[in-house]
């Protein structure tokens, strides 16, 4: 589980988390949900350790992580904007995280065969990423993310850029690809839509406060206040 512990996150005199819990069960599918500048990605990036919490602890499967740097953490990331080798094909990149731990090359052949069936990109395993939709690069993301066995998957938005209709292809999706998959995966979104149908769980994040937990059906059938009442209100 990945477990947060009273974080809070300052810019200045600006607090963009005020004392935030929250609780992740391992294997759980959960969305941090919430309107713009909530401090979504803050607490994302927090888990990950790409930015350190003023105060409060982070624990991973039971570790204590909080002084952790981010490499040591073993979480994959999918952001928004796609980061790819743009020279390397994207077998190349779904293996990069393996050639760089001195993964065995028929190993590496095998598990990269193995992922990008799993994302459906095994005919474009050859192109570059140029070559590729929105929708297939951040596939090819994920794959990538996985390839070294994360404990942890961690998503920020990564459908945000795409069109409506490909994000809805690929929220189905993810939410298969976790059914066979099921890594630990915390999903930053600001689309409740997306969250009610894809996570186990979802986060409410608003003003840098965690408004409520629960399942898509605890929040939608008991809002925990006039916020998340609001929020969830226009879904259609
Ligand atoms: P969005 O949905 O727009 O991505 P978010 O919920 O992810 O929003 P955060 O990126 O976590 O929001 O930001 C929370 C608040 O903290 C915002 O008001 C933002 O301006 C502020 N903030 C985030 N990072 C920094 C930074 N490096 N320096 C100063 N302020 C920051
Ligand atoms: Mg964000």
């Amino acid at each position: 589980s990945i477990e947060v512990r009273n974080a809070t996150k300052r810019f200045g005199d600006f607090v963009a988390l005020d004392d935030v819990s929250v609780s992740i069960p391992t294997g759980q599918l959960t969305a941090l949900l919430g309107p713009s500048g909530g401090g979504k990605s803050t607490l994302l990036r927090i888990i990950a350790g790409l930015e350190t919490a003023d105060s409060g602890s982070v624990s991973i499967e039971g570790r204590d992580a909080t002084h952790e740097p981010a490499q040591k953490r073993n979480v994959g990331f999918v952001f928004q904007h796609y980061a790819a080798f743009k020279h390397m094909t994207v077998a190349k990149n779904v293996a990069f995280g393996l050639e760089i731990r001195k993964t065995p090359k028929e190993e590496i052949r095998e598990r990269v065969d193995e992922l990008l069936r799993l994302v459906h990109l095994q005919q474009f395993a050859d192109r570059k990423p140029s070559q590729l939709s929105g929708g297939q690069r951040q596939r090819m993301a994920l794959a990538r993310a996985l390839a070294v066995r994360p404990s942890v998957l961690l998503l920020d938005e990564p459908f945000g850029a795409l069109d409506a209709k490909v994000r809805k292809e690929l929220r189905d999706w993810l939410r298969h690809l976790h059914d066979e998959v099921p890594v630990t995966t915390v999903f930053v979104t600001h689309d409740q839509e997306e969250a009610l149908e894809v996570a186990d769980e979802i986060v409410v994040v608003n003003e840098g406060r965690v408004e409520q937990v629960g399942s898509p059906d605890d929040l939608y059938d008991a809002p925990a206040n006039r916020f998340v009442m609001g929020f969830l209100g226009p879904v259609t």
